[in-house]
């Protein structure tokens, strides 16, 4: 099999702006003439090939930013959205009427859960939450109706992994979709070579990587990106969550080193655990042999890029994790903040933050500690020196 390069796949894109410029110029316009009236019309009714309409339906820079997605991806198109809760929404609300029924990952971004345990029942669409890991538990939560499975590659806070060819033969059983959340995991892995239908991303992330604003992607087939902005039926062109042009061109430029980005996180996050590891810490990092979702990530992944850079702890209690986060943030180890995909290394304890929007017992049940501190580790020139200041911190606190 040809080896699947998403690194080069953005590289080869000639994208130039209409002087020539090598970035491509920002189109800061909200609407665009025409020429002739009848244009107009022919687009209105979605046959003005090429022409741009209202910003809310395309923009050129949002088209930028949405080939480079795609090429990322290897799916025919892409569609860019002012957040990742925006993507996971539209993309979800496109596939589902009243009356159908999602089977998701139970642990999965607390907002996900948020949106599919609270506000889809609003619509009379029904969601069976399973342990994804657990195959059976998926094939017997399927249903006639089910439209969606919905996972993450590497789900939120856990790390486990997902095995996306199995989930989309028991999705293709029903003709249901598989939706794929790879925001932990861009270049890593690819979910369309693994038999997903539609992958979502919080560019907010690791793809813009630079904490400076929101954003968010839904990639998959043209007549799925097209359903998505038809005027009369498109969940994003309805509801409205487009990214603004300016950001648009700031993320792209910023895709251009997402691969060295992903390399450098991996690699300093692969140190970090190795050297937990030698201290005792219970912790959970897939690129460990012994870590549960190991094998299947290593047949998933595009090796070049690592195995991510997150990385959890546990540090069983909450009072603990609360106690070590305050004084890694005094000694620089980097910020006590929630979000991921930082240039500088960023911890937060997630029961009590990204995922409080799962209650209190469904945590437990997914296994969830209430001292699980999760890291996005950052791009540390020197993570030795890093690992020295946790070290110093664990041993201060008598943790170790
Ligand atoms: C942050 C995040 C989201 C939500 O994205 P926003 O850009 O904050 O709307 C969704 N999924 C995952 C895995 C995330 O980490």
């Amino acid at each position: 099999m040809k080896k699947f390069d998403p690194a080069s796949n953005i590289q080869d894109l000639l994208q130039f702006g209409e002087f020539g410029d090598v970035n491509p110029s920002i189109t800061d316009s909200a609407t665009y003439t025409f020429l002739e009236a009848k244009s107009m019309i022919d687009t209105f009714h979605g046959e003005g090939h090429g022409c741009f309409l209202y910003s809310r339906h395309w923009n050129p820079s949002n088209k930028y930013l949405a080939d480079a997605m795609a090429a990322m991806e290897g799916t025919e198109a892409a569609w860019v959205t002012a957040s990742g809760m925006g993507a996971i929404t539209s993309a979800i609300l496109q596939l589902v009427n009243s009356g159908d029924h999602i089977v998701a990952s139970i642990t999965t971004y607390g907002g996900t859960y948020a949106f599919l345990k609270n506000y889809l029942p609003k619509f009379n669409i029904d969601v069976t939450f399973v342990d994804i890991t657990n195959l059976d538990s998926v094939k017997k939560a399927i249903r006639p109706n089910t439209k969606v499975i919905y996972t993450e590659t590497m789900t939120n806070p856990m790390l486990n992994i997902s095995d996306l060819p199995s989930l989309s033969k028991i999705a293709a059983t029903v003709g249901a979709k598989l939706m794929v959340d790879n925001t932990f995991t861009p270049m890593i892995v690819s979910p369309i070579k693994h038999g997903a239908d539609i992958v979502v991303y919080s560019m907010t992330k690791f793809i813009n990587g630079k904490n400076d604003c929101l954003a968010g992607a839904i990639c998959g087939s043209m007549e799925y990106i097209n359903s998505l902005s038809d005027v009369n039926s498109g969940t994003a062109m309805l509801l409205g969550p487009v990214l603004d042009p300016l950001r648009s061109s700031s993320i792209l430029k910023n895709i251009h080193t997402l691969h060295i980005r992903m390399k450098q996180h991996s690699a300093n996050a692969m140190y970090l655990a190795q050297r937990f590891k030698e201290i005792g810490l219970k912790f959970v990092y897939p690129g460990m042999p012994e870590c549960k979702g190991h094998d299947l990530l290593r047949l998933m992944m595009n090796p070049e890029f690592g195995y991510g850079g997150m990385i959890a702890i546990d540090m069983e209690t909450a009072e603990r994790a609360s106690q070590l986060m305050e004084m890694m943030q005094k000694q620089g180890v980097g910020y006590l903040a929630v979000s991921l995909g930082y240039f500088k290394t960023l911890f937060s304890n997630s029961g009590k933050s990204t995922s409080s929007e799962i209650p209190e017992d469904i945590q437990k049940e997914m296994g969830l500690s209430e001292g699980l501190l999760r890291f996005s580790v950052g791009l540390d020139n020197d993570i030795q020196r890093s690992f020295d200041k946790i070290h110093y911190c664990l041993k201060e606190l008598k943790f170790i």
